[in-house]
């Protein structure tokens, strides 16, 4: 008998995710689950958002572990420091267009250096909307999984861009178009959907301009999805059951894994649980603030990592809280409000000290589990919105852009727990739809209905559940394919 033990590699997986919030946050997740499953893992972030994560969770927040490295890239854009949300228009521009050459060379290096610590590359996992890395994969002739971070309609809203595009819809022929009522156009040929209308559509159609940046950027990244080994979703079957039957149709094999957040309850800790992803200094006094309230009596407001509005929108939204005479907890980013700085009237912040808690960046996942939460005035991103539904929580949709249209259009028509807020915001209809919310006869019903979803959620990311098996074997069909 040989005296030597083969040493069996590790599959390495190189985990990179789109440089936005919402996308590092789910991707992380993924990586972890992968690492939990004996992966080596490669994440891989920009130099721009890896400064902004040390400088929000401190020095040694990602030094990693020696199978979990952390690696940058550069962004393309000018060098900045600003603590913000980076234009999304110019991210996408640039990361299509610069970042293949740095990480073909990240890893070569990766692959150069390996060594029993750091096996070989052996497949990619990249965000969606990061898809020039199809072509570094294809090269080192190994497996790569696209995660695409938005629900599956969002997707298949982005698929049928060039549906919209033929039969003339898109873009806009003028500006009149926004205003007229032509968006409230029905639309019944998305497989899938029902009571769709030209506004559920990702945002990004509504332009005039056949060169748009974002219109054409999305139509390069659904074409190459083609080429992926795999697509996943952080969804559940039950949730978009028609619109993935659908998409499977047309794409590569599909795997829905979510949601992510519930799934990664089965890591036993490991050390990697105290690696975190927000890039702006979560404030914990919210949640001590939420421990002092009644259980379902706090409305949450947040509008996640990019929105923007004005501050006369801010004010309206500001006084329709303040008249429903609700709780609330209402986090403020500090890049909010376009142009200046996000000032609130002084008479509401009097008015409203003794229920109200405003901060600038909140643990969202762990105060949409929270007891005190009621209803959550959200922009419907799609991590706010499968978060919501894993707290069991009922929301006010005010969707900004891209697919948070769509997701709005779900939560509203489709699951049962959301009621659209105008775009052109009026504090009467806030205060109205906020009493609907955490009083109202719908508000009981949307209610119930997010506690059926969330235990449906439960049930998917259980030990037999379909994202559980998913996850499995999207990793034995996919990721270990060519080992
Ligand atoms: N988030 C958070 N604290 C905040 C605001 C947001 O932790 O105060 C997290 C939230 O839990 C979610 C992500 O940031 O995971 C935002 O992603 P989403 O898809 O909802 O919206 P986006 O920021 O991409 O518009």
């Amino acid at each position: 008998m040989s005296n030597f033990m083969a040493v069996v590699e590790k599959p390495h997986a190189v985990c990179i995710p789109y440089p936005a919030q919402g996308h590092i946050n789910p991707m992380l997740k993924l990586a972890k689950l992968l690492h939990y499953r004996g992966f080596h893992i490669t994440f891989v972030n920009t130099e721009f958002n890896h400064q902004r994560l040390l400088k929000s969770r401190g020095p040694n927040a990602l030094n990693g572990f020696p199978d979990f490295q952390f690696h940058t890239i550069p962004d393309g854009l000018p060098p900045s420091d600003v603590d913000a949300t980076q234009d999304i228009p110019s991210l996408c521009d640039s990361t299509s267009k610069t970042c293949l050459v740095p990480f073909r060379n990240l890893l070569a290096k990766l692959n150069h250096t390996s060594s029993s610590n750091v096996p070989p590359v052996s497949c990619i996992v990249s965000d969606g909307a990061m898809s020039f890395t199809v072509e570094a994969a294809e090269e080192l002739g190994i497996p790569e999984v696209l995660f695409w971070t938005t629900s599956a309609c969002g997707f298949m809203g982005y698929v049928q861009y060039q549906h919209l595009i033929e039969r003339g819809l898109a873009p806009l022929k003028d500006e009149s178009y926004l205003t007229d009522g032509y968006l409230d156009t029905v639309i019944d040929w998305v497989p899938g959907m029902k009571e769709f209308r030209l506004r559920d559509f990702p945002s990004f159609f509504q332009t005039c301009d056949p060169n748009d940046l974002m219109l054409n950027f999305v139509q390069g990244e659904v074409e190459r999805a083609h080429k992926a080994s795999a697509i996943i979703f952080n969804t559940f079957e039950d949730l978009e059951r028609d619109v993935l039957d659908a998409l499977s149709s047309i794409f590569p094999p599909i795997y829905t894994i979510g949601p992510l957040q519930l799934l990664q309850n089965q890591i036993s800790d490991n050390g990697l649980k105290s690696i975190g992803s927000n890039l702006w200094k979560e404030e914990p006094a919210c949640l001590e603030w939420l421990s002092s309230k009644e259980p379902n009596s706090v409305v949450y407001v947040n509008f996640g990592s990019i929105t923007v509005m004005t501050p006369q929108q801010m004010i309206e939204f500001a006084w329709g809280l303040a008249n429903s005479k609700q709780s609330f907890l209402w986090i403020i980013r500090p890049d909010l409000v376009v142009g200046d700085a996000a000032i609130l009237p002084p008479e509401f912040v009097t008015e409203t000290k003794e229920r109200g808690m405003l901060a600038g960046w909140c643990p969202q996942e762990q105060v949409l589990k929270h007891t005190s939460i009621g209803g959550f005035l959200t922009h419907c991103g799609w991590n706010s919105t499968l978060e919501s539904v894993c707290g069991g929580v009922p929301m006010i949709c005010w969707p900004f852009f891209a697919e948070q249209q769509t997701n709005c259009h779900s939560a509203c028509k489709d699951w049962g727990i959301g009621m659209e807020i105008d775009n052109n915001v009026k504090r009467e209809e806030v205060e109205t739809l906020v009493r609907e919310l955490m009083e109202g006869e719908k508000g009981k019903e949307m209610k119930s209905k997010a506690m059926e979803w969330k235990k449906r959620a439960e049930d998917a990311t259980g030990p037999l559940g379909s994202s559980h098996v998913n996850l499995d074997k999207m990793v034995n069909e996919v990721l270990l394919s060519n080992k």
